[in-house]
């Protein structure tokens, strides 16, 4: 079934509120004032006993009851009050009997102890309405039942003008009241058809679209700017996807045509064999670049899909960086470097991933070989402090100006693209390195002066006897300058 739109259901809701609330405000009211007016009636009766009992209290104390009852004739039959009254004594004489409560009451024969305070009741004598009291009074010692009634069609008419004045009206105030809520819950949604309308229209080609931006410091004001800050950050997420796809596909494209080129100029004419073979030993040259090339792209594509989860195990760091230093030695002799590992004297743990660590450290030892001239010197660090282990690697090569600082972590940056490609370098290996540090919970620290050289350093959590506690990854780099 389809739902009603939500301007509906708030108008059917507020409708009904409203109306239990106007019904209540109503019954409430006519019930105020029917008490008021009744109250009021029962007042006009007391009195009327009370004068009836204060004019008897005024006779003779030895007048009989025939006298009594004549006494009350000549003064109540003319009178206004005489119209509904009759007194009973206790004997069960009448002393007086007005034709109309006769009449109204023909059968009734008035008990002869009625209990303090009396009693009171409603009736209907032909078209008039009635409020009856019944009461015991004693004067002179003897005791009298007087019942008088006073006619309530004025106050009959007051009720029923009250109630239809009611039911005329409320029907016009809900009326109102929906047309009200209905404008005003339109006027507080029209922004949502916005929105979804602009939301509709945005796709992959016009991500830069923004929804509309509402001043109205509302939920709805939060939903668009909250949307529209999603929608930023997958703009800058697509950007990045298509930057880095447009970088790939072009850093393929140059190993790709130097290969061909080589492979066409070879085969041009006949060669003699040593020609082929530098032909060749081109070709091999720019297919390894090309497959290593490839494989940091794999491995970035699988850290963005999250594929790749390191399993962080104890890892003795010295023995470790030692082999490390070991494998790379050869490296650095036939670069003409000098290359030094300064460890610590005592094995210590750490949480690592042992192959990523190593492919971390390679890219650091790469690169420091890539970018120090003949004759430098190549460090590797480490210092243990309680809680962590502080690995650096220190060359004295060509450093990195301030300006390229922020951005050399970023893929396929570099600083000089001439230099970094003749070593075979496209910029990926610092981005990789930076995945590498944030699985181990850690970030590279860059120190580096132009001319003077560089020093990254990471750490690495010790540990604990007892409680391996596997790091959680972070993701940031800190990069710093050292004057
Ligand atoms: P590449 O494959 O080009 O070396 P990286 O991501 O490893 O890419 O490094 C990015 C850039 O940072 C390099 O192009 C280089 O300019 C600079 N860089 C990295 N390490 C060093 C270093 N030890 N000395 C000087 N410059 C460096």
């Amino acid at each position: 079934m389809r739902r009603l739109s939500i301007r509906i259901r708030l108008t059917v809701w507020y409708l009904l509120v409203f109306s239990i609330a106007l019904g209540a405000f109503g019954a409430a009211v006519w019930t105020l004032v029917r008490q008021r007016l009744y109250d009021e009636v029962a007042g006009q009766l007391q009195s009327r006993v009370n004068s009836v009992e204060h004019y008897m209290a005024a006779q003779r104390e030895d007048m009989d009851a025939a006298h009594m009852s004549g006494e009350l004739k000549e003064e109540y039959d003319a009178e206004d009050e005489g119209t509904w009254l009759q007194i009973m004594d206790q004997d069960g004489r009448w002393l007086y009997r007005s034709q109309a409560m006769a009449a109204a009451f023909p059968s009734v024969k008035m008990p002869q102890s009625i209990p303090l305070p009396g009693r009171a009741w409603s009736a209907r004598v032909g078209r008039d309405r009635l409020r009856v009291i019944e009461q015991p009074i004693t004067v002179f010692g003897r005791r009298y039942t007087i019942e008088t009634a006073i006619t309530t069609n004025g106050v009959h008419h007051t009720l029923e003008n009250l109630r239809t004045v009611f039911l005329l009206l409320a029907p016009g105030f809900i009326l109102i009241a929906g047309f009200g809520s209905y404008f005003m819950s339109r006027r507080a949604l029209a922004p949502v058809d916005e929105i979804t309308a602009m939301a509709r229209s945005i796709h992959d080609r016009n991500l830069d679209l923004r929804l509309p931006s509402l001043h109205t410091n509302d939920e709805l004001q939060r939903l668009s700017d909250t949307l529209n800050e999603m929608l930023s950050r997958i703009e800058a997420s697509f950007k990045r996807t298509r930057q880095f796809t447009a970088d790939a596909s072009h850093e393929l494209r140059t190993p790709l045509s130097i290969i061909r080129t080589e492979a066409e100029l070879a085969l041009r004419k006949s060669r003699s064999e040593e020609e082929y073979r530098n032909a060749l030993d081109h070709v091999l040259t720019e297919s390894v670049r090309t497959s290593e090339l490839i494989e940091s792209l794999l491995t970035l594509a699988r850290t963005d899909s999250g594929a790749e989860i390191l399993q962080l195990r104890p890892v003795p760091i010295v023995e470790f960086l030692r082999h490390v230093a070991a494998d790379w030695n050869p490296f650095f002799v036939q670069a003409q470097l000098s290359f030094d590992a300064s460890l610590p004297d005592n094995e210590v743990s750490v949480h690592a991933d042992e192959a990523t660590l190593r492919r971390l450290l390679i890219l650091l030892l790469d690169n420091a070989r890539k970018y120090t001239a003949q004759g430098g010197r190549v460090v590797l660090r480490a210092v243990a402090t309680p809680g962590v282990v502080t690995v650096s690697v220190e060359d004295n090569g060509i450093g990195i100006d301030e300006s390229h600082l922020p951005r050399i972590f970023d893929r396929f940056y570099r600083v000089d693209k001439a230099r970094s490609r003749s070593e075979g370098g496209a910029g990926l290996g610092l981005s990789l390195a930076k995945w590498i540090a944030s699985q181990h919970r850690t970030a590279i620290t860059v120190e580096s002066t132009p001319g003077k050289g560089s020093k990254f350093s990471f750490t690495l959590e010790t540990v604990r006897s007892g409680i391996p506690n596997p790091p959680q990854p972070r993701a940031d780099t800190k990069v710093e300058r050292v004057v």
